[in-house]
């Protein structure tokens, strides 16, 4: 039997790391700061810079939602909060050696790879996934070098969601358009220099199924230089079958502004995007590289997408695919489904670990749906602390102490909250004008802000 903890180890605050700085770590430690728990919170994140998605998905022209982040820096300043940046897990630590350091691992790492197209030709170059090219265009560092070829009028983007209606508008606004953005250097010198002219929104099913949001979709209607051009034919008169009254709606004003884009280009505007519903990817065709995407043409079976057999291709020089996202492994750490999420009874994966997030439900909702996971974690932390502390086995690691003491024995250097506020202010330094930032998009050159009292930022 385990002796209670002393008088000095029962008032020690609880040690928690959270691995993953996006929307579902910082709802956690919001969720555990709201929660009394006495607690010491450790967020690690891979990259120097925190917020996850936030900063290398949302799309670099809707700077309200990317906002979210003011919340996410007060949680980051509680004097209970401390931030690790530049430590990947897995990489520079184990799972095992945090669960040895923490009373509690809450794994918040999303899903940041995509999942694979799997058609003959999707291995050709100018072919990208969408987590790859969002990242690019967002300059997330792991995809500053994806350097896509975009010498094409044509680009096709398989998908109909939010995130093949970002790619879509990111490719065909023009820079006045994108000056108030957070665009990377590199990408917006490649996408404005780009003769794309035409671009193809493609979806397996049909306009009343697709998942884009009302707002997003009608964006595509206001574009200065860009029309959005639908086929009348592809359009149903109604919402047909069972649904919510919610969903419904949701179907029913995604149709009326579709109803309202033109059929044909209108002469006024050098650019077009295409909406092509009812076609599912068959192949891409192309010598060396991508030449054309093959679809065939589908009709709806109780709401699914079934092939006809019929085909016609689009010539085009590049394809982005969002059609999903896979988890990135953690040793010891089972995973299961087709996305890869981490396996747990909701939420619960092992003896004092936790997981949240996309890596908890796969990738689907809104930036607050992961506030649940955080809510759901801290109550679990809590319970599963309390019955520890009765039974004399729990809340007696050492945590940040123990993690310090680990990083700086292999010589790891990690990014505090305030070493990003450095490198946030530098950005913001040298933003152009109208825009909040311009993004460093090296590891080094983040780090090379650190090292230097002042300077001007230089974008690599
Ligand atoms: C392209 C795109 C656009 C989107 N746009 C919107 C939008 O406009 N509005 C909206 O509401 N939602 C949007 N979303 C959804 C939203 O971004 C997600 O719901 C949310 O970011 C998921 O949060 P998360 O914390 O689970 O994952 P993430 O935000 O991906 O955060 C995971 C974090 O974990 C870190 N990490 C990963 N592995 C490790 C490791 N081994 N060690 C240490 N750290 C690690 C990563 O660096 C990252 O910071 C978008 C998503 C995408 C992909």
């Amino acid at each position: 039997m385990s002796a209670g903890p002393t008088a000095s180890e029962s008032v020690r605050p609880v040690s928690i790391a959270i691995v993953g700085a996006g929307p579902g770590g910082f709802y956690t430690a919001a969720a555990v700061l709201k929660s009394g728990v006495e607690a010491e919170i450790d967020i690690i994140d891979a990259l120097p810079t925190p917020f996850g998605l936030i900063r290398g998905g949302v799309a670099p022209d809707h700077q309200s939602t990317k906002g979210v982040w003011r919340a996410f820096a007060r949680t980051a300043e509680q004097p209970q909060v401390r931030y690790y940046g530049n430590i990947k897990v897995g990489r520079d630590l184990s799972v095992a050696e945090l669960r040895e350091r923490y009373d509690a691992v809450v794994l918040a790492t999303g899903m940041p790879l995509d999942r694979k197209l799997a058609i003959p030709g999707a291995d050709l170059a100018g072919v990208y996934g969408a987590a790859a090219f969002v990242g690019w265009y967002n300059g997330h560092p792991d995809f500053r070098d994806l350097d896509p070829d975009l010498n094409t009028p044509a680009v096709c983007v398989i998908g109909n969601g939010n995130v093949a209606i970002d790619v879509t508008r990111v490719l065909v606004k023009t820079p006045a358009e994108m000056a108030a953005s957070d665009l990377a250097d590199h990408a917006a010198q490649a996408i404005h220099a780009a003769p794309i002219r035409d671009v193809y929104i493609i979806g397996r099913r049909g306009p009343a199924q697709a998942k884009f949001t009302n707002k997003e979709l009608g964006e595509m209607g206001e574009l200065e230089d860009c029309a959005a051009l639908v086929d009348p034919a592809q359009l149903p008169a109604a919402v047909a079958g069972e649904m919510s009254d919610r969903d419904r709606r949701q179907r029913e004003k995604n149709l009326a502004t579709l109803r309202a884009f033109p059929s044909a280009p209108e002469p006024a505007k050098h650019k077009r995007v295409h909406f092509v519903f009812f076609a599912q990817p068959a192949a891409i065709s192309g010598a060396a590289r991508c030449e054309g995407l093959r679809l065939e043409r589908t009709r709806l079976e109780d709401d699914r997408a079934v092939g006809t057999g019929e085909t016609f291709e689009i010539p085009c020089g590049v394809v982005v695919f969002a059609v999903g996202y896979r988890m990135d492994s953690l040793d010891g750490v089972p995973s299961a489904g087709r996305a890869g999420t981490f396996e747990s009874r909701d939420g619960r994966v092992a003896d004092g670990l936790y997981v949240v997030g996309w890596a908890k439900r796969g990738p689907s909702g809104v930036i607050g749906t992961n506030k649940g996971d955080g809510d759901l974690a801290a109550e679990q932390i809590r319970s599963d602390i309390t019955q520890g502390r009765e039974a004399g086995t729990q809340g007696r690691k050492a945590g940040r102490a123990a993690l310090e003491s680990l990083l700086t024995e292999r010589q790891l250097r990690w990014v505090s909250f305030a070493d990003w506020q450095r490198i946030d202010a530098a950005e913001a330094a040298a933003a152009p004008e109208g825009a909040p930032r311009r993004k460093l998009v090296r590891i080094a050159d983040m780090l090379a802000v650190l090292d230097r009292d002042a300077g001007t930022v230089t974008n690599t």
